[in-house]
């Protein structure tokens, strides 16, 4: 019996195809590496991170982007979501945490609280992690729903994909982390 299996690769980098054969450049598949396992860190304080279990759980399944390994350890991680209130107290630990994590790594902040520090405007919250440490993609809302959030995971998945190899030891890269007090 003959079966026509028709398969689809869902993304494809640019380059030479041919008969039995495919080339692109190692930045390119890097980058789809990169994109596709990313080891998210949960660095949850408050109801976001409710809201990120159920994004995790069976119904929206966070794993269908390879990324299940969620990791506890920052040595693990390169992509790390932060969710909820964010005290002035709880900063230095989230910035020693981000200074733990290996480059290349990507920083998502999930909800009003973590990207601004939300309703609480007061004394002893954070107003938004990028006080702190550099952000890459912003998750709006309170709570945002699970579809907001792996709309953020893509756009993350999409920034690890067109990075180049050489972006992290690039003089403007350097000069950002500087402008942070980090190295
Ligand atoms: S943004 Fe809203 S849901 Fe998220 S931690 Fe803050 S108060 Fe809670």
């Amino acid at each position: 019996m003959t079966t026509n299996v028709d398969i689809k690769s869902e993304y494809k980098p640019e380059g030479l195809e041919g008969q039995g054969f495919f080339a692109t450049s190692l930045d390119k598949a890097v980058g789809l590496a990169r994109a596709n396992s990313l080891w998210p860190l949960p660095f949850a304080t408050s109801c976001c991170g409710i809201e990120f279990m159920a994004t995790m759980a069976s119904h929206y399944d966070l794993s269908r982007f390879g990324m299940e390994r969620l990791s506890f350890s920052p040595r693990q991680a390169d992509l790390l979501m932060v969710m909820g209130t964010i005290s002035k107290k709880m900063a230095p630990i989230l910035r020693q945490v981000y200074e733990q994590m290996a480059e290349p790594k990507w920083v998502l902040s999930m909800g009003a609280c973590a990207s601004s520090g939300g309703i609480f405007d007061t004394y002893s919250v954070l107003q938004g992690i990028d006080r702190i440490i550099p952000v890459d993609v912003y998750i709006p809302g309170c709570p945002p729903r699970p579809e907001q959030v792996l709309d953020g995971i893509l756009k993350i998945q999409e920034l690890a994909k067109n990075e180049g190899r050489s972006r992290r030891t690039s003089p403007e890269y350097k000069a950002m982390l500087a402008k942070y007090g980090l190295e």
